[in-house]
């Protein structure tokens, strides 16, 4: 679950302008860079975000109340994760070939949401055991 609430927060950031990691940081990018962010791409993260957040504030409460399973913990961590690589992944293509070199935060952020894919059980291992919730 930490690393599910982590992974929507750090989804949060990426794409909002003026953030440390975000679309327009480029140290030559023009004031207006927000502008040349395609909207499509950055509506498509807003939404992936509000969808994350939904489901990790329907698993806290559950957890809360001690209701939470072991197959919801899962979905949560898998779709958290994983909104948050599609997000940084998003951004990172904006800033084209920047975005690859380490020294602009949007690469460090692409390599911190890479790892939550794996460690904390890896997606796959997420994915058995919800199939197994639902009787695969
Ligand atoms: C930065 C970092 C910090 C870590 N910190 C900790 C820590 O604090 N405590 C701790 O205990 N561990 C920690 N780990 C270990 C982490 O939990 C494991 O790396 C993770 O569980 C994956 O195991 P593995 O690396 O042995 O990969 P493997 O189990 O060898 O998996 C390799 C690939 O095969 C896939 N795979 C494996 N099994 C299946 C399956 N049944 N079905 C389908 N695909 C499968 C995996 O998804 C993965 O893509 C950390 C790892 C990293 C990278």
């Amino acid at each position: 679950m930490s690393i599910a609430v982590n992974s929507r927060a750090a989804a949060g950031a990426p794409w909002r302008p003026r953030s440390s990691t975000s679309c327009s940081d480029r140290p030559s990018a023009p004031p207006s860079a927000p502008s040349r962010t395609p909207s499509s791409r950055l509506a498509a993260c807003a939404t992936d975000v509000e969808a994350g957040q939904s489901l990790l504030d329907r698993a806290l409460l559950a957890h809360e109340k001690g209701e939470l399973t072991p197959a919801d913990a899962a979905k949560v961590k898998l779709f958290c994760t994983e909104l948050r690589g599609r997000v940084v992944d998003r951004c990172l293509q904006l800033h084209g070939g920047y975005g690859y070199i380490l020294e602009y935060p949007i690469a460090g952020a692409y390599a911190d949401a890479r790892v939550t894919r794996i460690y904390a059980g890896s997606s796959e291992i997420m994915k058995t055991i919800i199939a197994k919730d639902i009787g695969l």
